[in-house]
C-alpha cells in the first residue's frame, strides 16, 4: 500500500451525485478508510474503485490510500489521508493568485454573538462576509465551479465566455475570479435586485443583462439559451454540483473542526435557502458525522415576499431532495430586517438581510436551548437601497 497524491490520480468522470453520496455517507459515518484504491500503473483508477475514488476526492483528502493491480485491506483515518489540510492553508495570507486568495480566508471566522446567548444558550455566526470578492457565501462556489469546470473540461479552448444567473453574489464572485483566468462574464439580473448590482458588476468589466423575471432561477431557460447560441458556458449554481461539494469539502468541514477547537457541539445550525447548497451540504455533512443530534434549519421567505439570495422550497431546489432538513421556518422581510438591526446594533455587526432573516428564524423555533450556530451569507453594504424608505430604521 502507499498514499498517492490525489492529483497524481486519474479517473473516470465523477458519477451522478446520488451514487456519489452513497459511497460518501459510507465514509463520513465512520471517517475510516479499510480497503485501498487499486490503480494500474499509470495511477488510472480501476472500474470497481472509481466511485470510492471521488467520493474521497469530494471530501477533500490529500492522499488516496493505493495498491496497484490489486486491493488491499488498510485501517487509516479520514486525517491520515490529510483531510484536515484544507483548513491549514497559507497561515501568512501571502497570496500569488485569486485561489490563494479566497483560500487564504478561509475558515471565515466563527463569533459568538453576546445579544442573543444567555444561560443555556449560546448563539454563535459564521461570518461569509469575510470572503474576498462578492463579500459572500458565494465566493465558495463561484471560485470551485470554474475550478472544477476547467478540471472536467467544460471550460474548453473555444469556450472563453462564462453565463449566469444571479441576484448579484454569485455574479460579482464570477466576475473575480473569471478576470483572472481571462474569462469573460455575462449576468443575467433579475428585476427585483437593487440598481447598485448593474454597477458593481459593470466595474468588474462583466456584461449584465436585466431580465424581467422576480426570481434569478426563473432566469435559467433564458441563459441556457443564450449560452447555447454563443457557445458560452452556462455555469448554473442550481444544477451545477460543484456548488453543493464547495460546501461539503470546504464550509461544513471548517465548520465542524471551528467547533471542535472549542469543544463546543452544536444542536441547531441555521442557514438561509437560494440555491439550498450551503444548507443541503452542511446537512449532510454533520448528520452523517454526528446523527439527528444535530437539527439543520432552513429559512425561506414567507409567500409573496422577496428576501435577496433566499427563496421558497417549492420554487425547486437540487440538493436539499438528498438530504434531512429538521424545519424549514418563514420570515417575512420585516422580519429580516429586524434581525438584521438587532444583531447589527447590538453585536455591532454589518450583517446582510438573508442572515438577518437568519436571526428571525432562530427567533421563531419554539426550542433553543443548546448552541445554535447561524451561517451568515453577506454583509449589509450591498443592500443600501432596501433601507432608504424604510421606516423601521
Ligand atoms: N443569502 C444570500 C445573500 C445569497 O446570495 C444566497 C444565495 O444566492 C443565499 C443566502 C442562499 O445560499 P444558497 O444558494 O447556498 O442556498
Amino acid at each position: 500500500m502507499k498514499l498517492v497524491p490525489i492529483e497524481d490520480v486519474r479517473s473516470l468522470p465523477r458519477p451522478p451525485i446520488g451514487e456519489l453520496l452513497d459511497e460518501a455517507i459510507k465514509l463520513l459515518r465512520t471517517c475510516r478508510v479499510t480497503e485501498t484504491i487499486q490503480l494500474d500503473e499509470g495511477y488510472n483508477v480501476c472500474l470497481a474503485d472509481y466511485k470510492r475514488f471521488h467520493a474521497l476526492k469530494i471530501l477533500g483528502v490529500r492522499f488516496i490510500p493505493a495498491s496497484i493491480n490489486c486491493r488491499e485491506r488498510v485501517d487509516l483515518s479520514l486525517e491520515d489521508l490529510g483531510f484536515r489540510e484544507d483548513l491549514d492553508f497559507n497561515p501568512m495570507k501571502v497570496c500569488r493568485n485569486h485561489t490563494e486568495l479566497i483560500k487564504a480566508c478561509w475558515p471565515t471566522p466563527l463569533i459568538r454573538l453576546n445579544s442573543l446567548s444567555s444561560g443555556s444558550r449560546e448563539v454563535w455566526a459564521k461570518l461569509e462576509y469575510l470572503n474576498p470578492f462578492s463579500n459572500s457565501i458565494k465566493d465558495r462556489i463561484g471560485w470551485y465551479m470554474i475550478i472544477d469546470a476547467l478540471e472536467n473540461g467544460r471550460i474548453l479552448h473555444g469556450t472563453r465566455s462564462i453565463y449566469e444567473a444571479s441576484s448579484t453574489n454569485t455574479g460579482i464572485a464570477l466576475s473575480c475570479i473569471g478576470k483572472s483566468l481571462n474569462l469573460k462574464t455575462r449576468i443575467y439580473l433579475p428585476r427585483t435586485v437593487q440598481r447598485c448590482s448593474d454597477i458593481y458588476l459593470r466595474l468588474l468589466g462583466s456584461e449584465v443583462i436585466r431580465v424581467q423575471e422576480q426570481l434569478t432561477v426563473e432566469a435559467i431557460n433564458l441563459v441556457r439559451q443564450d449560452s447555447i447560441r454563443d457557445n458560452a458556458l452556462h455555469i448554473d449554481q442550481f444544477e451545477n454540483d460543484a456548488n453543493f461539494i464547495c460546501h461539503l469539502r470546504y464550509t461544513s468541514k471548517e465548520l465542524d473542526y471551528q467547533l471542535k477547537s472549542i469543544g463546543l457541539k452544536p444542536r441547531r445550525i441555521i442557514c438561509a435557502l437560494g440555491t439550498s447548497g450551503h444548507a443541503s451540504a452542511i446537512s449532510f455533512y454533520f448528520k452523517n458525522r454526528y446523527g439527528d443530534e444535530v437539527e439543520v434549519v432552513g429559512v425561506q421567505p414567507a409567500n409573496d415576499e422577496t428576501i435577496p439570495g433566499m427563496r421558497r422550497v417549492e420554487t425547486g431546489m437540487k440538493w436539499i431532495h438528498y438530504v434531512k432538513i429538521d424545519h424549514v421556518v418563514d420570515v417575512t422581510r420585516r422580519e429580516a430586517i429586524e434581525g438584521l438591526t438587532k444583531v447589527s446594533s447590538m453585536d455591532g455587526l454589518p450583517i446582510g438581510l438573508s442572515s438577518g432573516a437568519i436571526i428571525a428564524g432562530l427567533e421563531k423555533l419554539s426550542e433553543r436551548d443548546g448552541v445554535s450556530v447561524l451561517v451568515f451569507p453577506d454583509h449589509f453594504y450591498k443592500y443600501a437601497e432596501a433601507f432608504l424608505n424604510c421606516t423601521q430604521l
